[in-house]
C-alpha cells in the first residue's frame, strides 16, 4: 500500500518518504503526518479494540454467572 503525500505547493502526490516533491522539489520532510487515512485508521483501530474489550467483558461476566450458578447447583 502506497501512502501519498501531497504537496502544499503544487499539488503533486508524493510517496510518504520521498523527501523532496517529485514535481517542483518542495522539501516534504517537516510536515506534519496527521493524514486523514492515518487518522482514520487510527480511528478504527480504537473501535476495533474498544469492541473487542467489550466482547471480552461479556464472556468474563457470562462465564463467572455460569460459574456461580455451577458452584450454587453443588454446593
Ligand atoms: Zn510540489
Amino acid at each position: 500500500m502506497v501512502i501519498l503525500l501531497i504537496c502544499p505547493e503544487c499539488g503533486f502526490k508524493n510517496r510518504k518518504y520521498a523527501g523532496f516533491c517529485e514535481e517542483c522539489g518542495y522539501d516534504l520532510r517537516y510536515l506534519p503526518q496527521n493524514q486523514p487515512t492515518t487518522t482514520r485508521s487510527f480511528t478504527w483501530n480504537l473501535i476495533i479494540i474498544l469492541i473487542l474489550l467489550t466482547i471480552v467483558l461479556v464472556l468474563l461476566i457470562v462465564v463467572s454467572r455460569l460459574f456461580l450458578s455451577n458452584l450454587t447447583f453443588t454446593s
